[in-house]
């Protein structure tokens, strides 16, 4: 019998599929793969049969219940939202937080206390570092790396690879910050743990972005470059329907970019992605619509009730209540991605 390696099967079910989140999770540590541009890349072959490549993939097997079961300690909550203590509005007290963040800069305001009280050691962000064209993952541990990480990049940005970098670096309390994918991949490491490495504990808090898509990041770079000096832009906005622009703030303004014409750069990935709020993250934060400066914050597990009260408590966090409407469109639209997913 062909015995198929971990890697062929990840190949022959993910990446000539044309269906990589470029989540980062299978390149972490890996010396058959990497990243080139933006691509996931196949270096050399691997026979481990049982690797974590696949197995940590987010479009693999995914177990909804068995997660749960690790994270809520129940089964898969069905519901629109997935499974959830409260759904409020948020944004950072601190202003100079709040001017950094994408919406209200809860996510940041998070992770900043998060750190300081001890829940994390480090923080694994999403950046574009200084003269990179791509964003990647990052292993932040101060104040101003977690800044520096403030705002949207609307790519897929292999950031699981630096959960690697966490773990090989030792650290012992991981916050993760993920897309819907990479936070299914982060509860696939918690529940297998190929490697033994208690990943329930040392992955020790998941905050997840809600997400409709993501570009490639190749192709948006290869769309961006003619259009935009690769330095200047400072920051994307995506303003809420009916605009259905892509805002690039550079140092001579804003331009705006209809999506239609960015369409074609979603990632094959996403389409397939049943998962808008992060269903599986500890907390989950998405834009407030109609709210400049706010987020909508979807609290999940006991660790991310303890995190907004604290937050709340030492004034990191201005929260209020959410709106039924505003939930019933967020529910919706949730539910929008689960059929265009099942349709796909
Ligand atoms: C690809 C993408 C699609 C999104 N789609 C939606 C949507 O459809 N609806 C909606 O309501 N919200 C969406 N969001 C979330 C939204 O843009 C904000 O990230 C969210 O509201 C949190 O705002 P904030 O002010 O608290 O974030 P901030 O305080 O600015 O923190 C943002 C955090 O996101 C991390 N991050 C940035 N880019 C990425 C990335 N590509 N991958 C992983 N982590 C990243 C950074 O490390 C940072 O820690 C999307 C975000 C991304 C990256």
């Amino acid at each position: 019998m062909e015995r198929v390696s971990s890697q062929d099967a990840l190949k022959r079910a993910v990446l000539d599929e044309g269906l990589c989140a470029a989540c980062g999770a299978c390149v972490g540590g890996c010396p058959y793969m990497t990243t080139f541009r933006g691509k996931t890349v196949v270096l050399d072959r691997c026979t481990v049969e049982h690797g974590r490549c696949y197995r940590y993939c987010p479009m693999t097997e995914f177990d909804p219940d068995a997660v749960s079961a690790l994270v809520f300690e129940r089964p898969h909550d069905t519901e629109a939202l997935g499974h959830l203590d409260r759904v409020i509005s948020s944004q950072a007290a601190d202003p100079a937080v709040a001017a950094l963040g994408q919406g209200g800069g809860t996510v940041t305001a998070l992770m900043l206390l998060a750190l300081e009280e001890g829940i994390i050691d480090s923080a694994v962000l999403t950046r574009i570092l200084p003269g990179e064209e791509y964003a990647r993952g990052v292993v932040a541990t101060t104040t101003e790396e977690i800044q520096a990480a403030a705002g949207s990049k609307f790519v897929g940005s292999h950031s699981l690879a630096a959960v690697r970098q966490a773990l090989d670096a030792g650290h012992r309390r991981i916050g993760v910050v993920g897309l819907p994918c990479q936070v299914r991949s982060l509860r696939k490491m918690a529940l297998y743990d190929l490697k033994q490495e208690n990943l329930k504990e040392r992955i020790a808090l998941v905050v997840g972005l809600f997400c409709n898509w993501a570009f490639s990041s190749r192709d948006f770079a290869a769309f961006l470059a003619p259009r935009f000096g690769p330095t200047s832009i400072k920051r994307f906005q995506i303003p809420p329907p009916p605009a259905n622009v892509l805002e690039v703030e550079t140092d001579d303004g804003a331009t705006r970019v209809p999506l239609d014409e960015l369409r074609p750069l979603i990632q094959e990935s996403c389409r397939t992605c049943p998962d808008m709020t992060g269903e599986f993250a500890d907390v989950s934060v998405g834009m407030y619509e109609g709210m400049p400066g706010w987020n909508t914050l979807i609290v999940r597990t006991s660790l991310g009730t303890r995190l907004i009260e604290d937050a709340v408590r030492t004034g990191r966090l201005r929260t209020d209540a959410f709106p039924d409407s505003n939930l019933e469109h967020l529910k919706k639209a949730a539910l929008q991605k689960r059929k265009r997913a099942s349709q796909a």
